[in-house]
């Protein structure tokens, strides 16, 4: 029960910390290592510390999880990853010393592992209808570092994490979590008159992640259906400065006409 408070008291007070940081995470055992088809799961052992470990079920759901996370991850930006990914999961009351957060948690800069913290209870994705340990943000910066290149903006980097999650930090309704869906957050902004614009969030950096995540998952989204997502990916890695020429390169239509098309759209979904 001490846990389940814990909890409510992180998703209710706290967005969930989604970075990309290269924090140098600790990866000191003792680890139990379980294996998946592309995935390699590491979880504490029993009784490891004061919050819970996963025991060998929850293992098994978490990789069978992750998996399914890869292919819808790949049918979404038509991507081939094949990992393999190490998984790397601290129990709530240590994740925030050794690996910074206990609001998430990160993938590493070389693709090839993801750090994040074990909540007991797994929270609900009304998008994807299913409950998630480490859900979809962290695998698709995986999935883009080995397939599109480095990350180079965030609008792009955290575009498409946000996009393909389609969710934003996380909510309780009758003892229940789920995530806070970004197609919602974003309705609200806009009632605020806070509806950023697509130049918004390509040149501001001083943006609070709770306003810049959902806005620019929403409009990545948009350019995904309205453009193709061949034609996106190919955007992915380009300079920030690049990326208006680029834009008109590659769509046949220049940024200035996208940015009045989505703001139209917008105006229109109100
Ligand atoms: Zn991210």
């Amino acid at each position: 029960m001490d846990n389940m408070i814990n909890l409510i008291k992180t998703f209710s007070g706290v967005f969930l910390v989604l970075a990309l940081i290269s924090w140098k995470a600790d990866k000191s055992g003792p680890w139990v290592t379980t294996k998946g088809n592309r995935i390699t799961l590491h979880t504490r052992p029993l009784n490891h510390s004061k919050t819970p470990s996963p025991d060998s079920l929850v293992i098994k759901q978490i990789i069978s999880e992750q998996e399914e996370v890869i292919d819808y991850v790949n049918q979404k930006l038509k991507t081939n990853f094949n990992g393999p990914v190490e998984i790397f999961l601290y129990n709530y009351d240590e994740a925030k010393e050794k690996i910074g957060t206990n609001g998430g948690g990160f993938a590493s800069m070389n693709g090839r592992q993801l750090f994040f913290t074990f909540y007991a209870q797994p929270v609900f994705n009304t998008l994807r209808n299913r409950e998630e340990y480490v859900g979809v943000h962290e695998m698709v910066h995986i999935v883009t570092l080995n397939t599109l290149g480095n990350i180079t903006t965030s609008f792009f980097g955290e575009g498409y994490a946000n996009a393909l999650d389609g969710n934003y930090g996380s909510r309780i309704e009758n003892n229940r979590m789920f995530r806070q869906r970004n197609d919602s957050t974003v309705a609200r902004m806009k009632l605020r008159g806070r509806l950023l614009t697509p130049s918004e969030l390509l040149y501001n950096d001083s943006i609070p992640p709770r306003a810049f995540y959902p806005q620019i998952g929403c409009l990545v989204s948009w350019l995904f259906d309205t453009y193709g997502v061949e034609k996106i990916n190919r955007l992915y890695p380009v300079k920030r400065k690049n990326i208006e020429a680029q834009f008109l390169e590659v769509t046949g239509e220049s940024f200035v006409e996208m940015e009045r098309k989505y703001m139209e759209y917008q105006i229109i979904r109100q």
